[in-house]
């Protein structure tokens, strides 16, 4: 018999490989898989130290914001029964409230006070009258009409925040805005998780350090460096492992001795299937797999477990997997472990300006430039090449153009999902 057919294996390019997790899937699995840190993994910070932490423990209110009523214009504070039901009426300014200068009298029937804007209301009254509302006759005497209505131009207390609201929520990572609020309420430190302790490693023997010069068959490091400024914007403690050689033994010491002290155990290259990818035999003699494979594009080997302790990420060596692979799957996961509360990123849908060459079979991540049109419509281009290997095409991209597994070529004019970059890719 003639045999005219050779056996295959799944092949990293097989757009179908029903051994592959869905994206959702390998998401799913991942949170599902993480214990956040323990809940003495805490400190406690100065305010401005704590910017883009994770809170710790909800924050309530123990004093209302504003504290008292106080003034939203530059005019006069009065009694709205003061205020003419019709006509105009004489009222007597019987003294100031500036801000941080509260009048401290008490005013009579038909008796008004100057008033600007922040300062406190003083007792009895509850209206303002905005100045240029206002007839002066002299320095003690205004001339108001029936414009305003009682209560008007008041910030009540309490009115931004009430004591005893719960105003930032436990898992919350805190923002600018955050900042401002903790600090109107007079909270000069926080409670927030520890930082995370994360490693990183290249593996690859012909990777070469920026400075050094290049043998031919060699090239520079960079997933050393999109690896390092991602973690930097997740406020990690970071260790860098350097470039591991393509050589098992080398790989165990290095992973073993990551894993006595680190929360994340992050490498780059060697999980796919050739002779130089020792990275998911290492870690399968030694750690947990969960997974290793997602259907996606850039990115399919990816291993995900537990090495001891610490989680762990074999990310793909081609410059753009890293960095879909690092934001789709490893931020998520930062996040989970610190106690923040993960939001699912933010999908728009634009109408691409590109056409889109993709098979069915793996969700993809291509490379795009979101514009809106001057009638707020959103498109989208793509940056050129879409190698995987091509880190140009991330540079010049602001999101992720989205495609769906099944989803196949795409003309000018369809409609595509979008995933705007958050800062820190
Ligand atoms: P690997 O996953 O190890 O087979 O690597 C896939 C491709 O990515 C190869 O062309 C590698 O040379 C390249 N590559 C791997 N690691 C890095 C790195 N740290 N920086 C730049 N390119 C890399
Ligand atoms: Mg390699």
């Amino acid at each position: 018999m003639t045999i005219n057919t050779i056996v295959k294996q799944p092949f990293c390019t097989d757009d179908h490989d029903p051994t592959s997790l869905s994206a959702g899937q390998a998401l799913e699995r991942i949170l599902a898989a993480i214990v956040p840190l323990a809940a003495d993994a805490v400190e406690r910070l100065p305010l401005r130290q704590a910017l883009d932490r994770v809170l710790a423990a909800p924050i309530v209110a123990e004093i209302n914001v504003p504290p008292l009523d106080n003034s939203a214009m530059d005019g006069y504070a009065l009694n709205g029964d003061d205020l003419p039901a019709q006509g105009v009426r004489r009222l007597t300014v019987v003294g100031d409230s500036f801000a941080g200068h509260p009048f401290l009298g008490s005013c009579q029937q038909g008796e008004c006070v100057r008033i600007m804007t922040g300062a406190v209301l003083p007792a009895g009254l509850n209206t303002v009258i905005p100045q240029e509302h206002v007839e002066c006759i002299d320095s003690s005497t205004i001339r108001i009409d029936a414009q305003t209505r009682c209560g008007d131009n008041v910030r009540a207390a309490g009115e931004d925040i009430c004591q005893g609201q719960t105003v930032l929520a436990k898992g919350r990572r805190i923002t600018a805005a955050d900042l401002g609020l903790l600090a109107s309420l007079g909270i000069a430190d926080v409670v927030v998780t520890r930082r995370l302790r994360v490693a990183f490693l290249t593996t690859g023997d012909e990777l070469r350090s920026v400075g050094e010069s290049l043998k031919p068959g060699q090239i520079y490091d960079s997933n050393r460096y999109t690896l390092y400024a991602m973690l930097s914007h997740q406020h990690c403690l970071i260790s860098d492992l350097g470039v591991v050689r393509d050589d098992p033994t080398a790989l165990r010491i290095v992973l073993q001795q990551a894993a006595l002290d680190h929360d994340v155990i992050i490498s780059s290259g060697g999980v796919s299937v050739g002779a130089a990818d020792h990275v998911g035999q290492v870690f399968s003699e030694l750690g947990d797999v969960n997974f290793w494979k997602v259907a996606m594009k850039p990115g399919r080997p990816l291993i995900f477990g537990y090495l001891q302790q610490s989680l762990f990420f074999g990310l793909p060596g081609n410059p753009v997997a890293v960095m879909v692979s690092f934001s789709q799957f490893v931020q998520p996961a930062l996040q989970r472990l610190a106690g923040e509360t993960v939001a699912l990123p933010l999908l728009l849908r634009a109408v691409t300006t590109s056409t889109l060459r993709k098979r069915a079979g793996r969700t993809e991540y291509q490379r795009g430039i979101l514009n809106q049109a001057a009638d707020g419509s959103l498109t989208v281009s793509k940056t050129g090449a879409q190698g995987s290997g091509i880190l140009l095409s991330m540079s010049l991209a602001n999101c992720f153009i989205v495609l769906q597994a099944e989803q196949t070529r795409l003309e000018v004019g369809a409609e595509v999902l979008v995933q705007p970059f958050a800062g820190w890719i």
